[in-house]
């Protein structure tokens, strides 16, 4: 194991009373501030993989390491403090105010309550909530995307250093869904948590994550880069997958709003793509170039990064209408 790894599953199976082998053989070693996405089909064994780590499931056979000791020897409260969990639904107490409602773990690990208060409300300007305006509400008083976001900030709130997400962003309609991908996003640039997060779908994985497990019947088919399994899907499997998140490939996109200005360094880009797009044209000449210069009205604009191609691709490929 190498130093900078945190999560460490070794030949872990999880074979329920039953029979169901819902996790078979895996073996994933998660480093210190990944994010990394499970991807796939329903019953694959992601919510499983994921709760063995919280130990809410222990494993039928193999070791589960979190910073080189088995899950099993730490004390299960204090694990559980240390590792922020989100569900699909979250439940928020209903009598209690947004602000108690995010204070409740960091009460339980006893920190200093103004200063506890002061990173909630933070938290809560971090993903738009205005405090002076939410925090002495009641969840009934917010969307369901606000809550959501609550539920995000309150497994935030006392500074674990794991976040688990379980098809957190799944039950709200896609504008919530985005914003809320959107504050994730920002969240990880600030905070940079060690964060396995699950879907089932690729769009959001292409957008969120460091490193993508695409999972099948309990097993792992690949693990890569967003950009690594693009580039070498691991079989059929994987590239249909991948096709989902894409969208149309004939889609026209809009490349203004994601290019950035050139390095200092005068560089002169060796492929030049017109701001407005083919989606395959994009997708394979990002496949080739670390970067690309962007030119509007004959007129070079700036490059755009393979990363930010990507992240368009995938932000962009949902719920459009397509063309041909
Ligand atoms: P996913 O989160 O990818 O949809 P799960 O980890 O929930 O998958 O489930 C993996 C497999 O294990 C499925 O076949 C599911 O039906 C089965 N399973 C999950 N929980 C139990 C359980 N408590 N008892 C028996 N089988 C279960
Ligand atoms: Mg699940």
């Amino acid at each position: 194991m190498t130093i900078a790894s945190i999560i460490e599953f070794q030949n872990v199976t999880k074979q329920y009373g039953d029979g169901t082998k819902a996790v078979d053989s895996l073996n994933l070693e998660i480093k210190s501030g990944e994010f990394i996405v499970l991807i796939g089909p329903s019953g694959c064994g992601k919510t499983t993989t994921l709760k063995m780590i919280n130990r809410l499931i222990e494993p039928t056979s193999g070791s589960i390491l979190i910073k080189g000791k088995n899950v099993g020897s730490y004390d299960v409260d204090r694990l559980r403090w240390n590792i922020g969990y989100v569900l699909q639904q979250i439940a928020l107490f209903p009598h209690m105010t947004v602000e108690d409602n995010i204070l409740v773990v960091p009460e339980m690990k006893q920190s200093d309550k103004e200063t506890m208060k002061r990173r909630a409300h933070e938290l809560m300007e971090q993903v738009g909530l205005d405090p002076a305006v939410f925090a002495q509400r009641k969840p009934s008083e917010l969307s369901g995307g606000q809550q959501q976001r609550v539920g995000v900030i309150r497994a935030m709130a006392a500074d674990p250093e794991i976040l688990l997400m379980d098809e957190p962003f799944s039950a709200l309609d896609p504008v919530a869904r985005e914003k809320l991908q959107e504050d994730l996003l920002l969240l990880k640039k600030t905070f940079g948590k060690t964060t396995v997060f699950v879907t089932h779908d690729m769009n959001e994985a292409l957008k969120l994550a460091d490193r993508i497990c695409v999972m099948r019947e309990g097993r792992i088919v690949q693990t890569g880069t967003p950009d690594e399994l693009r580039r070498n899907p691991a079989g059929a499997f994987v590239r249909e997958f991948i096709g989902r998140g894409e969208g149309g490939l004939h889609e026209v996109l809009d490349l203004r709003r994601w290019v950035t200005a050139f390095p200092a360094e005068p560089v002169h880009p060796q492929i030049v793509l017109p701001a407005d797009i083919h989606t395959d044209r994009l997708v394979s000449v990002m496949a080739d170039h670390e970067a690309a210069g962007v030119e509007d009205g004959g007129e070079l604009i700036g490059m755009i990064n393979r990363e930010s191609a990507f992240r368009l691709l995938a932000s962009e490929g949902r719920g459009k209408v397509h063309h041909e």
